[in-house]
């Protein structure tokens, strides 16, 4: 599957466009703009920006596994809602029911 389109700009002007690269190259005809495209697909930055893809992918589906998680976690670490809020009272465990 191509990523990129080849369009008609005007007379002797043909765009070769990469969507995930948004990368651009006019040429003179059509077939220039296809072989570009080919060598485009083929190049470096083309398969970095798809490997930054499923990065950016991978990642975002990551932190909306690890979100839920974190808040519980953080509920977990709230102090108990039975606990006074005067320090002093906590040293007297007698008044919250310790023992
Ligand atoms: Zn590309």
């Amino acid at each position: 599957m191509s990523a990129g389109i080849v369009r008609r700009q005007g007379k002797g002007q043909w765009i070769y466009e990469c969507r995930p690269c948004g990368d651009q190259a006019e040429t003179v005809d059509k077939f220039r703009a296809i072989e570009y495209g080919q060598w485009h697909e083929k190049s470096f930055q083309h398969a970095f920006t798809g490997v930054g893809q499923i990065f950016a992918k991978a990642y975002a589906e990551l932190s909306l596994a690890v979100m839920p998680t974190v808040e519980a976690h953080s509920r977990i670490l709230e102090p108990p809602s039975n606990l006074p809020h005067d320090p002093s009272l906590l040293n007297d465990r007698r008044k919250w029911g310790g023992r």
